[in-house]
């Protein structure tokens, strides 16, 4: 039997938002099984945000989730990277609106969570078997995800652009294909859109440093780390919006030109298809303080709007 996975020992790291540009720590600490990934926000009420499906309050160019207005911005390198490799129950602590870019890649979160180890938790992992096919998008940009023996995910990336082209790529995703082949691949960028984008709050943290930026005709940064790093990224981004699902997917996904907001629509399908607990708690932001009961124990009474303070989750 396969049981969940925590880390072993507390780790942070820093550095800039890179929508938000603004500076960010996160701590990681274990979390109690069937826990899940859950955020600490840094406001006053330390509000406890899990990452779940409907915790997503906002899926341009990247995945904010969010409680009572308090938000998370920009989860899914990390959220890519605790998936892959098996991390089910995590606490991220999160000083700032944004986990930090690092290089723009899930490559730093593979090491920080490899420096914090992984400990074995008594309670049998859960995996999500896909048993019959979802679809959702339109005819030019779509996901699907069809039964498989295991988790794999086709993918085609379209763009009229002579930089990037078309590009197709398909892998098992293992935890050591993702290390080696996708886990690398960095985010990225089109100059012409910078302006728009700044305007409106978004990637003000982006720079060469952490963004492959893509002019007219070419890539600005020099060097790419894989030929297509470009499908790369966008299955290592999907990966990390599955991973809100908070079980391993057994499924295989094929997909055309889909982005963070398509790919909420499939793990809201997904939920709706194959996890019925989750149909029944998603009307309410109540329901949001179940994972927090499971993360401080025995504890009773409701937490309507005061999801922070609790200082059981300072021991863990
Ligand atoms: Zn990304």
């Amino acid at each position: 039997m396969d049981l969940q996975l925590t880390i072993r020992k507390r780790v942070a790291a820093e550095g800039i938002g890179l929508h938000s540009g603004q500076p960010s720590k996160i701590t990681l600490s274990p979390a109690p099984a069937d826990s899940g990934i859950v955020f600490r926000a840094s406001d006053p009420h330390r509000t406890l945000i899990p990452a779940r499906p409907e915790t997503v309050v906002d899926s341009r160019f990247a995945t904010t989730l969010g409680v009572n207005g308090t938000r998370v911005r920009t989860v899914e390198h990390l959220m890519a990277a605790a998936a892959a490799l098996g991390i089910d129950n995590l606490l991220v602590e999160v000083e700032g609106e944004e986990i930090p870019a690092m290089d723009g890649s899930a490559e730093p979160f593979v090491s920080l969570l490899y420096a914090a180890g992984k400990a074995t938790l008594v309670a049998p992992r859960r995996p999500l078997v896909i048993t019959r096919p979802v679809r959702v998008g339109d005819d030019a940009r779509w996901l699907q995800i069809l039964p498989s023996d295991d988790f794999r995910v086709s993918y085609t990336l379209d763009v009229d652009h002579p930089a990037l082209g078309t590009q197709t790529a398909s892998f098992t995703c293992t935890e050591q294909v993702f290390v080696e082949q996708l886990a690398s691949a960095r985010t990225y960028g089109f100059l012409k859109d910078v302006g728009t984008m700044r305007k409106n709050g978004l990637a003000k943290g982006g720079s060469l440093e952490n963004t492959v930026v893509v002019g007219r005709r070419a890539v600005l940064n020099g060097s790419l780390r894989y030929g297509d790093e470009f499908v790369r990224h966008k299955i290592l981004d999907l990966i990390g919006d599955l991973a809100l699902l908070g079980r391993p997917v057994v499924g295989h996904v094929v997909a055309r030109n889909a982005g963070h907001a398509l790919n909420h629509q499939l793990v809201s399908a997904i939920a709706e298809a194959f996890i019925p607990e989750l149909r029944s708690n998603r009307a309410t932001v109540r329901a949001l303080a179940h994972p927090v009961d499971r993360l401080e124990g025995a504890r009773t009474g409701t937490h309507a709007g005061g999801v922070g303070a609790l200082p059981g989750i300072a021991a863990l």
